[in-house]
C-alpha cells in the first residue's frame, strides 16, 4: 500500500482479512511520521479537536462497519441535536425537507426566509418545466435549470460545495449519487425528491458519528487491529515517501522490496508522479482546491445568544469572501466543551475558485475573524487560534469525472490499483469502500 490515510489503511485491513490463509506480507508505506492523512486530531483548548474531517456518515455502511470490526463501536458519539444554519445577511435555519439542498417542500423553504419572493416563484416553476437534460453532467446547471439561481446558490451549492470544497457550477452531477438519482428518476426535482424521501425508511438514528477522541482514533484503531491480528504479515513504514514503482520480472519493486501487487492510496495529483507517462498526465489533469481550518476559542461572555443551540453555518458562494462554513464545535459535540464555558469553533476557508494560497497563516486568521465578525455582528477575536492548511485537499470532480476514472482504471498496469478520495467519492465511507474494493481486486487477481 502506498499511503497510510484512511483509504490505504482500509485497503491493508481488507487485504489481510481476505487473504488470511496466505503467507503474503502487506506493507503500508506512509510519507508522514503518523498514519491517518486527513484524519488528524490534536489538542486545542485542552480538548481533542480534529484538524481535518470531524465525522463520517453512518447511514452508509462502509466506515461504520469497519469501525465496529476494529472495536470502535463503543467509542462512537453522535453530534448533538443543534441544527446548522445558512448565512445570508443573517442566520437562517436550514429548512427541513431538503435532499442535499434540493427542496422536497416549497413551504419549508418559504418559512426559512432564505429565498426572495422572486426566488421562491422561480423555484416553484420546477413542477411545470419539461424534463432537463443531464447530458452535460453539471450539477449546478441542473439545479439552476430546475429551481433557479437562488436555490442553487443559497441551498444546493452551499451544502454540496462545503462537502467537496467545490463550485458546483463546474462539478459532476453523477459524482453526487443522491442528486444524480433525483435527476434521472423523474421530471420535476421537487416531486421526485418528495417521492424518494417518502420511500426512504425514516430513522431517528444519527446521520453522523465520530470517535469521542477524534477521527485520528479511527486510523489508529485500524492500525492496532492489523498489528494485533496479523503481526507477522503486516508492516508499517512511516517516514517513507515512495518515489517510484518499478516493474521487476512480473512483480513490482518499491524501495528495494518486491511485491505481487500495489494499491496506490493517494490523491490523483500524487499518484500521477508515481505512474508517470500518459496515465500520470491524465491524473494530473484532475484539479484540486486548497482549504484551511482556523480553529478558534471564543470566551463565554463574547458568545452571542443567537448562536446558542446552533451547530454552525454555511456561507453561500454569492456572499463568500474567504470563509465558506463555520462549525460551532462545542455546540455540535457535547464532549468538546471547555470547562470555562468558552466556545471552540472551526472556520473553513477556501474552495475551488476561492484560492487562499496567497495568504500566510496570520492573514488567514484575520480573514476568518473579519468574516465571522461581520456574519455574527460581534467582534470575534481569533487571537487564541490555530491554523491547519490542507493543500490540494479536494480533488474537483468535474463533469464526466466518472468516465475519466473508468478510463484510467482500464489503463492501469496489471496488479496496480488506484484508490482514494480523488476517484469514486470524497467522504470517509467512500474512501473506505474504495480501499476495500482495490484490495479485493488485487486479492482475486493474485489468486488466479
Ligand atoms: C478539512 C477537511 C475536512 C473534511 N471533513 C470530512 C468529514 O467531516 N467527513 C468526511 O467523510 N470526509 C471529510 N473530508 C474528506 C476526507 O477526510 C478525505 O477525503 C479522506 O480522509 C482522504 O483519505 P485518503 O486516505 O484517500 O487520503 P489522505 O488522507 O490524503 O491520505 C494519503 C496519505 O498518503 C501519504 N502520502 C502521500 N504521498 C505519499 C508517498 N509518495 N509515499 C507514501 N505516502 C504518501 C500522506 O502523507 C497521507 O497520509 C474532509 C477533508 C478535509 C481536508
Amino acid at each position: 500500500m502506498i499511503g497510510g490515510g484512511i483509504t490505504g489503511l482500509a485497503a491493508a485491513h481488507e487485504l489481510l482479512t481476505c487473504t488470511s490463509d496466505s503467507d503474503d506480507v502487506v506493507v503500508v508505506y506512509e510519507g508522514d511520521d503518523r498514519v491517518g492523512g486527513k484524519l488528524r486530531t490534536s489538542q486545542f483548548a485542552g480538548l481533542d479537536v480534529d484538524e481535518g474531517a470531524d465525522a463520517f456518515l453512518t447511514r452508509v455502511p462502509h466506515a461504520v462497519d469497519l469501525a465496529r470490526v476494529v472495536g470502535l463501536s463503543e467509542e462512537l458519539v453522535a453530534p448533538t441535536s443543534a441544527r446548522a444554519a445558512i448565512w445570508h445577511r443573517r442566520l437562517h435555519e436550514i429548512p427541513n425537507d431538503l435532499m442535499l439542498g434540493v427542496p422536497t417542500s416549497m413551504l419549508a423553504v418559504a418559512r426559512s426566509g432564505l429565498l426572495s419572493p422572486l426566488g421562491l416563484s422561480r423555484a416553484a416553476l420546477d413542477v411545470v418545466l419539461p424534463k432537463t437534460s443531464i447530458r452535460d453532467d453539471n450539477l449546478g446547471r441542473w439545479v439552476q435549470r430546475r429551481f433557479g439561481r437562488e436555490v442553487h446558490d443559497r441551498l444546493v451549492d452551499a451544502l454540496v460545495g462545503s462537502i467537496y470544497g467545490a463550485d458546483t457550477i463546474n462539478f459532476s452531477l453523477a459524482a453526487v449519487p443522491q442528486l444524480s438519482t433525483l435527476a434521472t428518476s423523474g421530471r420535476s426535482g421537487l416531486r421526485t425528491s418528495r417521492k424518494l424521501k417518502a420511500n426512504t425508511t425514516q430513522t431517528t438514528a444519527a446521520i453522523f458519528g465520530a470517535p469521542r477522541t477524534g477521527m485520528e482514533t479511527f486510523a489508529q484503531a485500524i492500525l492496532s487491529d492489523v498489528e494485533h491480528r496479523y503481526s507477522v504479515r503486516f508492516r508499517l513504514c512511516t517516514g517513507t515517501t515512495v518515489t517510484s514503482i518499478d516493474a521487476d520480472g512480473g512483480q513490482w519493486r518499491i524501495n528495494d522490496e518486491q511485491f505481487d501487487g500495489v494499491v496506490i492510496a493517494l490523491p490523483a495529483h500524487l499518484a500521477a508522479r508515481l505512474l508517470g507517462g500518459s496515465l500520470g498526465q491524465q491524473l494530473d489533469e484532475f484539479e484540486c482546491a486548497d482549504v484551511a481550518i482556523v480553529t478558534a476559542r471564543i470566551p463565554q461572555d463574547e458568545w452571542p445568544d443567537r448562536c446558542q443551540s446552533r451547530s454552525g453555518y454555511l456561507v453561500p458562494k454569492s456572499v463568500q469572501r474567504a470563509v465558506t462554513a463555520v462549525s460551532f464545535t462545542s455546540q455540535k459535540w457535547a464532549h468538546l466543551q471547555p470547562d470555562d464555558g468558552s466556545q471552540v469553533i472551526r472556520i473553513s476557508l477556501g474552495r475551488d475558485g476561492l484560492p487562499i494560497g496567497e495568504f500566510d497563516n496570520a492573514g488567514l486568521v484575520s480573514l476568518a475573524a473579519e468574516d465571522v465578525s461581520s456574519h455574527l455582528g460581534i467582534a470575534i477575536d481569533c487571537s487564541s487560534s490555530r491554523v491547519t492548511r490542507w493543500k490540494d485537499a479536494f480533488t474537483q470532480y468535474r463533469p464526466h469525472h466518472h468516465v475519466k476514472v473508468a478510463s484510467i482504471a482500464a489503463q492501469l498496469p496489471p496488479m496496480i490499483e488506484l484508490a482514494g478520495s480523488s476517484y469514486r467519492g470524497i467522504g470517509i465511507p467512500a474512501c473506505v469502500a474504495d480501499g476495500q474494493r482495490a484490495a479485493r481486486h488485487l486479492a482475486s487477481a493474485g489468486s488466479r
